[in-house]
């Protein structure tokens, strides 16, 4: 089964089990091998996997033989290695080869509704990008050009370039909004290129007001792209045009990037989205929660869920909000409540597969920091009050953010026994409820170890 196949069934599949069902169900399958008429689909969980082969898997087969009628089996698989990096160019030429309408070189890509500023929950490590963001919303004279969003997986550089988009549509719909990944851009490149179309290229793209490419790290290497998006870009800011520009790191470190064009991309305004905080996390899930709400107005969350989810899911907003539409669709399913069993029964691989990788010894190292105290004091034989405490908040956070045994913690502060650690960690739970310093320090370390 090709990827286009696979595409095509999965749009039919949107809309036999509609967009719920489909995000929880269908959206993480990926496609696997086929062998003598047996197709793979990969799961990330057997539970997962037993579910959608129990309630999906006629229509699913059904939807492939349409495509693919070598194919006269599904199975369900557990995937052990996550997306396999994907080689761009034939991806490209793939699309190329599929027969497709010929589309307008200037239609937008295709805006998502929900990615709007309403949507957008702002906190300490987006609110420049943010801002920023909004600024070239209003569509008032360009200040800064181009605007240059970065920042890791996930973070809401999609959600905010669509977003922009969108304002601007309302604002501005005189405006010639161009929002395309870099790779739509490549795309449309090469189609010119092979159709002979260049001039009208370079036309359209020349007369847009405001350019978005997102993800533009995408063209490194890929030099004749390169140089086009050069031109075209000087071309535009020459007019005073406004570009928005996202990549995954800032400017000077997108490698195979010609330096010329690293330099424009710096030249204008240059902001990046910062990790999420737990705060932020907590508000995007109370936001999310509230959406989902909407489809299952009977479906309430339990008290400490989402400080669960924040605390423990910290690397994706998009993982965050997988995670909250699985507990919802999973619930609404089994007829069960929202509570911290159901999260776990349900979660099982996502928390395992964010399981924070801090280890003892970072642990013991910030502990001894804040503290001010030497590492060897804090695993030492010393009793001293102010070497005990610490090495109580250490041990407390060693059981809480690592996965190891208490007799493996005690082995690594200084050979203590077992029952040591487990006295540690109990007093520090006490003094957590009471004393406000303490409390806070947690926090604090916390933070830092999670950063
Ligand atoms: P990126 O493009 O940076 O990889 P996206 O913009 O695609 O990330 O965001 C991933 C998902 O997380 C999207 O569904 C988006 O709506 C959501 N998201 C990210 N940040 C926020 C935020 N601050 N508030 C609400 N949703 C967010
Ligand atoms: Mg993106």
């Amino acid at each position: 089964m090709t990827q286009a196949q696979w595409t095509r069934i999965r749009e039919r599949l949107r809309s036999t089990i509609g967009q719920n069902n489909f995000q929880t169900w269908i959206d993480p399958l990926s496609v696997g091998p086929v062998e003598d008429g047996i197709g793979t689909l990969f799961v990330p969980t057997n539970f997962f996997g037993n579910y959608v082969s129990q309630n999906f898997a006629d229509l699913i087969l059904h939807e492939i033989r349409n495509e693919n009628d070598s194919i006269m089996r599904v199975k369900f698989a557990v995937n052990r290695s996550s997306t396999p990096a994907s080689s761009e160019m034939p991806k490209v030429m793939q699309k190329m080869a599929a027969p497709k309408a010929a589309n307008n070189p200037l239609n937008t890509a295709p805006l998502d509704a929900r990615f709007s500023f309403d949507n957008f929950v702002v906190g300490k490590p987006n609110e420049l990008a943010h801002a920023a963001a909004r600024r070239v919303a209003e569509g008032g004279p360009v200040t800064f050009n181009p605007l240059f969003l970065y920042g890791g997986v996930g973070l809401g550089k999609t959600h905010l370039m669509h977003a922009i988009a969108q304002e601007l549509h309302i604002r501005k719909p005189e405006l010639n909004v161009l929002y395309l990944s870099a790779e739509q851009f490549m795309y449309r490149f090469v189609q010119a290129l092979r159709d002979r179309k260049m001039m009208d290229f370079k036309e359209i793209f020349r007369s847009v007001d405001v350019l978005m490419v997102d993800d533009v790290q995408f063209i490194a290497g890929k030099d004749s792209t390169q140089e086009e998006f050069f031109h075209t870009f000087n071309a535009l800011v020459d007019q005073n045009k406004q570009i928005i520009i996202s990549a995954d790191r800032a400017p000077g470190e997108i490698k195979d990037l010609e330096d010329r064009v690293k330099s424009r991309l710096q030249c204008g305004l240059v902001v990046d989205l910062h990790p999420t905080d737990y705060e932020l996390r907590l508000g995007i899930l109370q936001s999310k929660v509230e959406n989902q709400q909407k489809n299952y107005p009977d479906l309430e969350v339990q008290p400490g869920v989402l400080e669960f989810l924040a605390h423990r899911i910290t690397s994706n907003v998009r993982v965050l909000e997988g995670a909250l539409t699985r507990l919802f669709a999973f619930a609404s399913l089994v007829g069960r409540e929202i509570d911290m069993d159901l999260t776990q029964d349900c979660l099982a691989d996502v928390l395992r597969a964010s399981e924070r990788k801090v280890s003892i010894e970072e642990i013991q190292r910030k502990v001894s920091e804040h503290y001010n105290i030497r590492l060897s004091d804090m695993v030492g034989p010393k009793r001293l009050r102010s070497y005990a405490r610490p090495r109580q908040v250490a041990m407390f956070l060693c059981k809480k953010m690592t996965s190891r045994s208490l007799p493996e913690i005690g082995r690594r502060f200084g050979g203590r026994d077992h029952t040591t650690v487990m006295h540690g960690v109990k007093r520090i739970e006490e003094l957590k409820q009471n004393d406000a310093q303490i409390a806070e320090d947690l926090e604090l370390l916390r933070r830092a170890l999670e950063a």
